[in-house]
């Protein structure tokens, strides 16, 4: 049969299902009662089962055997198809062979994007623009639904302040309060507004990785975890719970111990805290085959980790099989009971109830939409639009930029025509958009001249390279040579402009550097490009704050670029060519050494501080020999190709009542000659109470628009809520007495203009 015919008769099928199925069905409860009370014990732990399926592979075990499970009805979901005739195909068999045909659910990684990719979360946060990111995952809902997937395993919200951690560049930063406004952002651009009934372009969302993922040791990935509970609720726990309160549909647990039991199996952390106190009420599905990683972590046998893990209120098991192979036996022993399989069940059937899965459980295997919806011009400027705002202005000595388009360009770096540019999570991407080198080009048509030359390897040594690739392989040449080649190209030029940093596996799952510097051979390259005088751009790719000591000190511009998608090389083109200004600022401190890691602007102040932007050395105090506290780029920082000005900070009041609130307002010019966005921002720091408080921390922040030459009063309404914490009692409190307030572009002091206020 031809793949026409395959598709006519899917679709015929389809169509029938839908007809068939779509009639009106019973208020939830009374329709999952119902089920409920005709499934069998295998049934209901069936439902608790996800297995992984498809090309796209996420995690260390093989695709299963799943046909026998299917016709038995003991399978609740798939993850990693991507195709709509595939995903027709099992949804098909399910419904029609299983007893009581209780449709699949179907999950993907759709974390940046779709076919159309967004830049990496890392890189989103950036941008500070949340009705933007909002609608980069409305974007992702729309794509992913057309192709029949109706689950993502997203937002990643965890943080992270330790950029030896690959998984740094998924989640939004180092700050709660950022990370809580993109987590609710994403979790309304999937869900869009009802999260009881979704509609066919909605996708339900998955906050991950609850919890402390970010928080691994040494920044080595599924590392251990071991922190005090006030820093849980106060620094780690807010976008999980922001992404609750925003009524996110499932949570996926995370690989790491948690109080020295695995999050999977930690029953306060599931039931009392995210069930009790935030009352989540959706699902909870653990990560790739976690349950089964409980034995590793020394917590007993399969069936007893999968018996702790379901006591504990974790639903369904991702690829462990661990519920299916145990679960029955554990209930004859009694280490679990009917009613820990029930609620699980329950809540499983509830999300397929919420997805209008019994109601059609073919409705997002919709061909027609496929066509239409995915990898439109509209989705693919709005992901260019955004990219141009991700990217972060680190330095630009004397005006190297933008670039004119005219004379001569050499475009130098192993990222310059690289395809895998997207960024670590572009699983569903066909990479049909091509490199930096292609963009340029088309940037510079009639206009200027393009060079081109690769220069180096991403590093020198084949194996490191290899490791970093994961199985995006990329070609190695003779470094010698290339850098012969581009040299002379770069002696022709007028300006230089270098691709260079990190490749994309370099960041993500599994993917944590012990050194951040500019990989070796990269290194030695720029600085003979440098040599030559002419005026030079890094383009730095990194999926993670890198540090940067030795450019920022010899390459006069450096445009931080991350990875940014699909469209991610026409947007740096925009910017870099002056169509538009750069605008993001940093979500992560930026080292000076990687032995500062983690470094993170709201630390705790110790009892022996050194002044904030010191560079010198103090004795019995807390700094080091060989280098200052402070970040090379402190979070919040980005230039622009305008300048802005900041006048004084004023509160319309010296005092707030407890349940009061005051305003905070300060004058911003644009006092250059461009228009442009500017983000202003506003901290807070505590300056006496029940437990030590960070120096500062961001409690709002307005990205404005102004015309060379405006001006405009930005405020800020202080309420209590920003100034409250999580006290030694673990009680949400908010403690008079004397509050220092700071607004200005960027975290650090130097920057900020203050003022301070008291509570009664
Ligand atoms: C990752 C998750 C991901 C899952 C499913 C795991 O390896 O940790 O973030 O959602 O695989 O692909």
């Amino acid at each position: 049969m031809n793949s026409y015919m395959k598709k006519v008769i899917l679709v015929t099928v389809a169509m029938l299902c839908a007809l068939c199925s779509s009639a009106q069905i019973k208020p939830m409860k009374e329709f999952v009662d119902d089920l409920m009370a005709r499934m069998t014990v295998q049934e209901k732990i069936g439902q608790l089962n996800l297995l992984p399926d498809g090309a796209v592979q996420t995690g260390i075990s093989e695709n299963s055997p799943m046909m026998e499970v299917i016709v038995k009805g003991e399978l609740g979901g798939v993850l990693n198809l991507k195709d709509m005739e595939d995903i027709l195909g099992l949804q098909k068999t399910i419904v029609t062979k299983s007893r009581l045909g209780i449709p699949l659910i179907f999950g993907l990684d759709v974390i940046h994007g779709y076919e159309t990719v967004f830049p990496i979360p890392l890189a989103l946060s950036c941008s500070w623009d949340i009705p933007a990111i909002e609608q980069s995952a409305r974007i992702a809902a729309k794509e992913a639904t057309a192709d029949g997937i109706c689950w993502t395993y997203s937002p990643m919200v965890d943080i992270a302040l330790d950029a030896r951690w690959g998984r740094i560049a998924e989640g939004n930063g180092e700050d709660p309060y950022l990370g809580s406004q993109i987590a609710k952002a994403m979790v309304r651009g999937y869900q869009g507004s009802d999260n009881q009934h979704f509609a066919t372009d909605e996708l339900m969302a998955c906050v991950k990785h609850y919890a402390l993922y970010g928080g691994a040791e040494a920044g080595r990935d599924y590392n251990t975890v071991d922190m005090s509970r006030i820093r849980m609720f106060n620094q780690y726990f807010p976008p999980y719970k922001a992404a609750v309160e925003a009524g996110v549909g499932s949570l996926m647990t995370s690989f790491n111990v948690v109080d020295y039991i695995p999050a999977t199996a930690n029953k306060w952390l599931v039931d009392e805290v995210l069930r009790q106190q935030w009352k989540f009420d959706g699902f909870v599905v653990t990560d790739y085959g976690a349950i089964a990683e409980m034995v590793s972590h020394g917590m007993g046998d399969l069936q007893s980790c999968a018996a702790q893990a379901l006591k504990a209120g974790t639903d369904m098991d991702m690829c462990a099989e661990a519920y299916t192979k145990t679960l029955e036996q554990s209930l004859k022993e009694g280490k679990v009971s009917m009613s820990d399989i029930d609620k699980a069940c329950r809540r499983m059937l509830e999300a397929k109830y919420k997805l209008g899965l019994f109601e059609d459980p073919y409705r997002y295997c919709d061909f027609s939409r496929r066509s239409k919806d995915i990898y439109t011009l509209e989705h693919r400027q709005a992901a260019r639009d955004l990219a141009a705002e991700t990217f972060v202005l680190l330095k630009n000595e004397a005006q190297v930029l933008p670039l004119k388009k005219q004379g001569k360009v050499a475009l130098i770096g192993p990222m310059a025509d690289c395809i895998y540019n997207y960024g670590t999570w572009s699983v569903a991407a066909t990479y049909r958009t091509g490199t930096l080198r292609e963009a340029m080009q088309r940037a510079l048509q009639g206009k200027a001249e393009l060079l081109y030359a690769q220069g180096s390897n991403f590093c020198h040594d084949a194996e490191i390279q290899e490791n970093g690739a994961f199985y995006r392989r990329l070609p190695r040449g003779d470094d010698a040579q290339m850098k012969q080649e581009a040299l002379a190209i770069a002696r022709q030029a007028d300006v230089i402009v270098c691709a260079m940093g990190e490749e994309q596996e370099m960041t993500g799952e599994c993917a944590s550097r012990s050194d951040l510097e500019m990989p070796d051979v990269q290194r030695e390259l720029l600085a003979e490009l440098v040599k030559l005088g002419k005026p030079l751009v890094l383009l730095n790719y990194a999926g993670r704050p890198t540090v940067l000591t030795w450019e920022s000190e010899n390459v006069p511009a450096i445009l931080n670029v991350w990875f940014g998608g699909s469209e991610g090389s026409d947007a740096i083109c925009d910017v870099l060519f002056g169509d538009k200004v750069p605008s993001g600022r940093l979500t992560v401190s930026m080292p000076r050494t990687t032995g500062q890691e983690p470094l993170y602007y709201n630390h705790l102040p110790t009892g022996r501080p050194v002044a904030e932007d010191t560079k010198k050395f103090e004795k019995f105090k807390s700094n080091y020999l060989d280098v200052s506290n402070d970040p090379l780029y402190p979070f919040g920082y980005g230039l622009s190709y305008t300048t802005f000005e900041y006048g004084e900070l004023v509160l319309n009041s010296s005092e707030m009542a407890l349940d009061g609130s005051i305003t905070a307002m300060i004058k911003v010019t644009n006092t250059g000659d461009w228009d442009a966005d500017e983000v202003v921002q506003l901290y807070i720091h505590d300056v006496a109470a029940s437990i030590s408080r960070p120096v500062k921390e961001l409690k709002g922040f307005e990205r404005i628009h102004l015309k060379a030459g405006e001006s405009r009063d930005v405020s800020f309404k202080i309420t209590p809520d920003m100034l409250k914490f999580y006290n030694y009692n673990l009680e949400y409190v908010l403690e008079p007495g004397e509050f220092e307030v700071m607004a200005g572009p960027d975290s650090s002091l130097g920057h900020l203009c203050k003022a301070s206020f008291i509570v009664r």
